[in-house]
C-alpha cells in the first residue's frame, strides 16, 4: 500500500496492493493525481447536456447546432460531410518530433483535425439533441431510444421533461435516478411507481404523495395511509396547476424529508462494492452509476458491463484504463470517445473499429498501426511507440490523461462542471487570448483549464407576466401564443429563455405550472442529487456500523443500507 498526495487537490490518496498489480499488468506507472482529480480531468473533455451553440459548418457553410462555441478556433463540419469521403483525417498525419513533448504535438493535431457537429445519431426531428442515438422528437437530451423528451438524460423513455438519469419511464417530470415510472413527478431514487408526486427512495408504490422510503403502498400522504377518497381530496387540494401552490408543496416536502435518515448508498444487488448508484456488480471500488461490472476501480461516473477497468467510463469493456469512451473496448488507455477497438492509446474520437493506434484523432475507417494520424508498418509502429513512451517518460507525460487545458470545451461547458462545479470567479486568466485559465484547488500545483471569457451579454428584460395557474393557458390559444413568443428571464441565472410549444402542451396536459428558471439553473440542481463521488467515513446512526457515504452534511442522519431497508414507516 502506498499513500500519495495529489498535487492539484493537496489531498492524500491510497494505492492498494491490488491496484499496484493492476498498474503493473497494464504497464503504466501509478497515478499521480487523486481519483477525483483524475475524474475531473477526463470529464473536462466531454460537453455538458446544456451546452448548445449555433455555428457554421466550416466546409459547407451550412448552419449547425453544435456543442462547440462559435468562437472556438477549430473546424466543425456538418455530421454527414464529416463522415463523407470529402474529408480524410489522415491528411493531418504528421511525423513525431522527439524535441517536443507528446501533449504539445497531440494538442496541435487535436485542434487541427475537423470535428463533427454533435448530433443524436439515427434520430428523427432531433436537431437540438446533441448526444445519444435512436431518438425521436427530442430536445436537449442525452440518451438513446427516447421519444418526445426534453431537457433530460434518459433511455428507453417517452413523454419526459426535466429529468436526470431515468430509464424505461413514461410521463415524468423532475425525476432523478429513477427506473420504470409511469406518470410520476418530482421523484428521486425511486423505481416501479405510478401516479405519484414527490417521492424519495420509494418503490412499487401507486397514488402516493410526498412519501419517503415506502414499498408496496397505495394512497399514502406523507407516509400516512389514507382511504382512496381521503387521498384524492388531499391531492386535489395540493396539485392544482398553480405555481405558488407547487412551490409551497416543494418546501413542505423538503422539510418532511429532513425527518428521515439518508440511505448510506443507493447500490442494489451488489457484492463487495464501494460506490454509489451501482446495480448487480461485484468487487468494485469507488465506482459511480453503473451496472453488471466486476473488478473495477474509480470508474467515475458510469461503469456499465465493465470488467477489470480502472478510471474508465465506457460500456462493455475489459482491461481499460483512464478513458471516457463509448463501448466494446479492450486494452485501451487514455482515450476519449473511442469505440469497438483494442490497444488504443491517447486517441480521440475514433469512430471505426480499429486496433493499435497511438495519439490519433478523428479516425473514421477501420485502421491499425498509426501514430499522430500517420500510417506505419507493424514493426515500425511497435518500435516508434516504444521510443515515444520513453520520451513521454522524460517529459513526465506517460501515464497521465490529456491535461484539461487541451480540451476543446471551456471548463464551464464541460461535463466536469456537473460533478466538480467551478464558479467563474474562481478562474484566473493568464493569457492574452483569454483561452486558458487556472484554478487554485488547494494543492501545490494549479489546475490549468480551457477558458473562454463570456461574450458580451445582452441584458434582457422580461416583457411578459407568466400566469400563476397553467389552467389559464389551457383553452386560450391567444395566451398560449403570447407565452410562446415571450422572452422569460430565469429567476436564478438572469438568462433569457423561452418555452417551446411541445413543452407548453406537456405542462398543460399534466397540470404543471410554467417553470420560472431556465434549463441552465434546473439541470445543475438535479445533478447535485446524483453527481457526487466524494465519499466520507461515517458510522450508521442506528447500528454504529462503519459506512462510507456521499452524504457529508450533518443535517440528516445516515443509516447503513440494512438499517434503512428495515425501516417500516
Ligand atoms: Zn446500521
Amino acid at each position: 500500500m502506498t499513500i500519495k498526495k495529489c498535487p492539484i487537490s493537496g489531498k492524500e490518496f491510497v494505492i492498494s496492493e491490488d491496484e499496484h498489480k493492476f498498474y503493473k499488468n497494464i504497464e503504466v506507472p501509478t497515478p499521480t493525481l487523486s481519483p477525483l482529480e483524475r475524474a475531473r480531468r477526463r470529464m473536462s473533455f466531454g460537453p455538458l447536456i446544456t451546452t448548445m451553440y449555433r455555428r457554421k459548418c466550416d466546409a459547407t457553410g451550412k448552419d449547425l447546432v453544435t456543442y462547440y462555441r462559435p468562437n472556438t478556433p477549430i473546424k466543425v463540419f456538418d455530421r454527414n460531410y464529416w463522415y463523407s469521403d470529402n474529408f480524410d483525417p489522415k491528411i493531418y498525419g504528421r511525423e513525431y518530433d522527439f524535441s517536443r513533448s507528446f501533449f504539445e504535438q497531440f494538442g496541435d493535431l487535436l485542434w487541427a483535425v475537423p470535428k463533427y457537429q454533435g448530433l443524436s445519431i439515427d434520430s428523427e426531428n432531433c436537431e437540438y439533441a446533441l448526444l445519444g442515438r435512436n431518438n425521436k422528437n427530442c430536445y436537449l437530451v442525452c440518451g438513446s431510444n427516447n421519444e418526445n423528451i426534453m431537457y433530460t438524460s434518459a433511455s428507453n423513455s417517452h413523454e419526459i421533461v426535466d429529468c436526470l438519469t431515468v430509464y424505461r419511464s413514461q410521463i415524468c417530470y423532475e425525476c432523478v435516478n429513477c427506473v420504470n415510472l409511469y406518470n410520476v413527478k418530482f421523484a428521486v431514487h425511486s423505481y416501479d411507481c405510478s401516479n405519484c408526486l414527490f417521492l424519495y427512495e420509494c418503490n412499487h408504490c401507486q397514488d402516493c404523495l410526498m412519501c419517503v422510503g415506502l414499498h408496496n403502498k397505495q394512497y399514502c400522504f406523507q407516509n400516512k395511509q389514507l382511504t382512496k377518497e381521503e387521498y384524492e381530496q388531499i391531492k386535489n387540494q395540493y396539485y392544482t396547476g398553480s405555481y405558488q401552490k407547487l412551490e409551497a408543496m416543494k418546501k413542505e416536502f423538503q422539510s418532511f424529508l429532513k425527518k428521515f435518515p439518508w440511505r448510506a448508498d443507493h447500490n442494489m444487488k451488489c457484492e463487495n462494492v464501494l460506490g454509489d448508484f451501482m446495480i448487480d456488480s461485484s468487487d468494485c471500488w469507488m465506482c459511480i452509476q453503473g451496472a453488471k461490472s466486476k473488478n473495477c476501480h474509480y470508474c467515475i461516473p458510469f461503469c456499465n458491463e465493465q470488467i477489470n477497468c480502472y478510471d474508465n467510463s465506457a460500456a462493455r469493456s475489459e482491461n481499460c484504463y483512464e478513458s471516457t469512451s463509448r463501448s466494446n473496448l479492450y486494452n485501451c488507455k487514455f482515450c476519449h470517445e473511442v469505440k469497438e477497438s483494442s490497444n488504443l492509446e491517447y486517441c480521440y474520437e475514433i469512430v471505426a473499429s480499429s486496433h493499435d493506434l497511438f495519439g490519433c484523432v478523428g479516425i473514421k475507417t477501420n485502421s491499425e498501426y498509426m501514430i499522430l494520424n500517420k500510417q506505419y508498418a507493424k514493426d515500425e509502429y511497435l518500435a516508434l511507440r516504444e521510443k515515444i513512451i520513453a520520451s513521454m517518460i522524460k517529459f513526465g507525460e506517460w501515464g497521465e490523461f490529456f491535461p484539461s487545458y487541451l480540451s476543446l470545451f471551456p471548463y464551464q461547458d464541460s461535463h466536469a462542471q456537473e460533478m466538480f462545479p467551478i464558479d467563474n470567479s474562481q478562474i484566473k486568466v493568464d493569457d492574452k487570448n483569454n483561452l486558458l485559465g487556472w484554478v487554485d484547488l488547494g494543492g501545490e500545483k494549479k489546475l490549468s483549464i480551457r477558458h473562454q471569457a463570456e461574450d458580451t451579454k445582452t441584458i434582457w428584460e422580461q416583457n411578459y407576466v407568466v400566469e400563476d395557474d397553467i389552467k389559464n393557458y389551457r383553452d386560450d390559444t391567444k395566451k398560449q401564443q403570447e407565452l410562446l413568443q415571450a422572452t422569460l428571464i430565469c429567476q436564478k441565472t438572469g438568462r433569457a429563455y423561452r418555452i417551446q410549444s411541445a413543452e407548453l402542451y406537456f405542462y398543460i396536459k399534466n397540470d404543471l405550472p410554467i417553470p420560472r428558471e431556465s434549463f441552465y439553473a434546473r439541470h445543475p440542481r438535479r445533478a447535485d442529487e446524483l453527481m457526487k463521488a466524494d465519499f466520507v467515513d461515517k458510522k450508521c446512526a442506528k447500528c454504529q456500523k462503519q459506512i462510507k457515504t456521499i452524504y457529508k452534511s450533518e443535517e440528516r442522519e445516515v443509516w447503513c443500507n440494512d438499517c434503512y431497508d428495515q425501516l417500516n414507516y
